[in-house]
């Protein structure tokens, strides 16, 4: 494949990572040449897109639904009061643009469900979750199963966040280790509310998860279950297996 080089302009912007062991101009030529789509914009995927737009993912695919809300605000740094009622594709690709004017984002405004999770993650590198509900979560674990692209799981709720990386066929997927969980059932963070900065923790996992895997390196949460508690700063790694019969990837 014919990678498209960094110009000068780019150096510059990302010299500090450029600079850094083990990256280098290789690494970051890759990321250039790489397609990520963030599967919601909301807590999670406020600090993701921000990171992985700034690090110079040059095409960025954001998904989401809903408008900006003034309860989104403490924890959603993408964006700001003029933002309320907005939305969150419009006012997030308006301040990615700003942020970083050398990659490419592609914002779809739309709910993601069984019916068009294949499209959604079309032609894409690697998806990073950033839902805050299971039944979506399930469409996209099938659709990147099916299509062979690594998925970035994480969850937050209070002061805990939870992360793994599913790498199909090779890690369990989603299904494996989190099956048939009903949303109905599952507390929720308009219930419980949750705290700004488990999930920067978590979303700042997943953007490594993600950086490592476009740059060819290897993932540290293949087969693992990252368990992050704030409340006492423990970090627990929960091993899960990949079941055989597993009706999505089995
Ligand atoms: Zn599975």
């Amino acid at each position: 494949m014919n990678l498209q080089a960094l110009t000068e302009e780019e150096k510059a912007y990302y010299a500090r990572q450029i600079t850094m062991k083990g990256f280098g101009e290789e690494s970051q030529t890759q990321l250039k040449n790489s397609k990520a789509c963030i599967t919601g914009l909301g807590g999670l995927g406020s600090p993701i897109a921000t990171q992985l737009a700034a690090m110079g993912i040059g095409y960025l695919r954001i998904i989401d639904h809903d408008t900006v809300d003034i309860t989104n605000l403490h924890r959603q740094h993408l964006y700001s009061i003029d933002s309320v009622g907005e939305p969150k594709t419009d006012a997030a690709t308006e301040r990615l643009r700003k942020l970083n004017p050398y990659i490419k984002i592609e914002p779809i405004n739309t709910e993601i469900t069984t019916e068009n999770a294949d499209k959604l993650v079309k032609d894409i590198d690697i998806v990073v979750d950033a839902l805050d509900a299971m039944a979506p979560r399930y469409a996209v674990n099938k659709a990147c199963v099916d299509q062979n692209i690594p998925f970035i799981h994480g969850g937050v709720i209070r002061e805990i966040g939870t992360a793994t990386t599913i790498i199909p066929h090779k890690t369990p997927c989603l299904e494996c280790f989190k099956g048939g969980i009903d949303d109905s059932k599952l507390p929720s963070n308009a219930s419980q509310g949750v705290h700004p900065s488990i999930i920067n923790i978590i979303a700042s996992i997943q953007t490594s998860e993600t950086i490592k895997i476009l740059t060819g390196k290897q993932p540290l949460l293949a087969g693992k279950l990252l368990f992050f508690d704030l409340t006492d700063l423990t970090m627990e790694f929960i091993g899960i297996t990949k079941q055989d019969n597993c009706r999505i990837c089995g």
